[in-house]
C-alpha cells in the first residue's frame, strides 16, 4: 500500500532537469548491476529499494543482462514493482539498455534493429512493465550503421515502449553524430550514461563531457564510487561481504594495490576533514560538476544508500580542495 513509504520522501533529495528536457532526475540514482541478480537475497533487494525510494531516489537503472544470470535483475525488479511499487509507477523513472551480449548468436549483441527491439520486448516482459522511461543503446557498435541503431531507437519511442532514449559508453564524436540523426527524427534523446569518478577521467579526454555540455544533454555517471574503491570498504583489507570478497566478476583483488590504497587513504582523510564519508565526498565531487545530472550508485545494503544520499548536502569544493584531489590522483 502507498502508506508504506515516508510521506516526506521528496523533501531531502534534489531533482534537476535532465539536459534541456522536462524530465527531472534525482541527483542520486540507484543501479541494479550488482546485488539484484539471483545470487543475492530478495529481502535485501527489497530493503535497498524501499530505502532508496523513501529517500527520494526515483530513478532505477537496469540493463537486459544485469544478473547473474542475465535478465535476473530485471526479473527481480519486476517482483519489486509488484511487491513495493505497484501504486507508484508514475513516480518512478525506470531505465534499461541493450548493446552488450545478452543471448547466443548474432542477434543477441550489438546495435542492430533486430537486437534492440527484441531485447526491449524481453525486458518489458521480465519487469512486467508496458514501457520504460529511458531506453539506452548500451555501447557503441562500429559494425552497425549509426542510422540503423538510431532508427531502432526512434521506432521504440514511436511504439510507446520508451518515453526517452539515452546512449551509454559513447564517445563525444559518435554522440554528436547520433544527436544529429535523432534530431532529424525528433526523437527525445536526453541523456548520456558514462563511467566517471575521481579515479577515472576518461570522459574528460574523449570529448564526451564537452559534447554533453555543448548539446545540452543530461549526463548520468556510473560507478561513481569506482565499484566501492572510493569508499571505506577496503581501508582495512577485503571484507568477505564486499564486491571483491563475494562477486569479483568485474572488481578483483588484483585491482587493490599499494598505490591505489595510498590514494584511497589520503582521500579518506580529506573527506573526514570535510565532515563527510569518503563515499559522500566522491559523489559530491561529481555533483559539483555542472555537466553531471545524476550519479548512479550501487549498494549492497540499505545503510549504504542512507550514507550516499547525504552527499547532496555538501557539494561545495574550494579550488584548493579540487587541486588536492587531482594531486592525490597523481594528475
Ligand atoms: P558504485 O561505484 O557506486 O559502486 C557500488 C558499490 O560501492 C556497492 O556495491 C558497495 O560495495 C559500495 N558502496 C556504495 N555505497 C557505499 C557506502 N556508502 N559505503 C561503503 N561502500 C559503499 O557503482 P556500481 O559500479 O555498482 O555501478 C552503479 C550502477 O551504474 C550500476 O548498477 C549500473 O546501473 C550502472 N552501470 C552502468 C554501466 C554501463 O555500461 N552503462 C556499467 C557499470 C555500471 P559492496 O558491494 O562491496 O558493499
Amino acid at each position: 500500500t502507498s502508506d508504506m513509504f515516508d510521506p516526506s520522501r521528496y523533501e531531502s533529495m534534489e531533482y534537476v532537469r535532465c539536459g534541456n528536457s522536462g524530465l527531472q532526475l534525482p541527483r542520486i540514482s540507484l543501479g541494479l548491476w550488482h546485488n539484484f541478480g539471483d545470487n543475492a537475497r530478495y529481502d535485501t533487494m527489497e530493503a535497498i529499494a524501499r530505502t532508496a525510494f523513501n529517500n527520494g531516489i526515483t530513478h532505477f537503472d537496469l540493463a537486459n543482462n544485469y544478473g547473474p544470470a542475465y535478465g535476473s535483475a530485471e526479473k527481480n525488479f519486476g517482483r519489486l514493482m509488484q511487491d513495493l511499487f505497484s501504486a507508484h509507477r508514475d513516480e518512478l523513472v525506470i531505465s534499461t539498455k541493450a548493446g552488450f551480449d545478452m543471448w547466443p548468436g548474432p542477434y543477441g549483441v550489438g546495435g542492430s534493429r533486430k537486437y534492440l527491439i527484441a531485447s526491449l520486448d524481453q525486458s518489458l516482459k521480465r519487469m512486467g512493465l508496458d514501457y520504460v522511461d529511458i531506453f539506452y543503446h548500451h555501447c557503441m557498435d562500429a559494425n552497425t550503421p549509426l542510422e540503423e541503431t538510431m532508427g531502432a531507437l526512434e521506432q521504440i519511442v514511436r511504439s510507446g515502449k520508451a518515453l526517452y532514449v539515452g546512449l551509454s559508453n559513447y564517445d563525444g564524436e559518435t554522440l554528436e553524430a547520433a544527436t544529429t540523426l535523432l534530431n532529424e527524427m525528433h526523437v527525445p534523446f536526453i541523456i548520456a550514461q558514462n563511467r566517471y569518478n575521481i579515479f577515472d577521467r576518461t570522459i574528460e579526454h574523449n570529448g564526451l563531457k564537452q559534447a554533453v555540455k555543448k548539446l545540452n544533454k543530461g549526463l548520468i555517471t556510473f560507478s561513481p564510487l569506482d565499484q566501492g574503491l572510493l569508499t571505506d570498504r577496503y581501508l582495512n583489507g577485503i571484507p568477505a561481504d564486499s564486491r571483491i570478497g563475494h562477486d569479483p566478476r568485474f572488481l578483483k583483488a588484483t585491482d587493490l594495490n599499494d598505490a591505489i590504497m595510498t590514494k584511497v587513504s589520503a582521500l579518506n582523510e580529506m573527506a573526514q576533514t570535510r565532515g563527510q564519508s569518503l563515499s559522500q565526498m566522491a559523489l559530491a565531487w561529481l555533483l559539483h560538476d555542472d555537466a553531471v545530472t545524476s550519479v548512479l550508485v550501487g549498494a549492497s545494503r540499505p545503510e549504504q544508500v542512507l550514507d550516499d544520499v547525504e552527499a547532496v548536502n555538501n557539494t561545495h569544493f574550494t579550488d584548493e580542495e579540487l587541486q588536492k584531489i587531482d594531486e592525490i590522483c597523481g594528475l
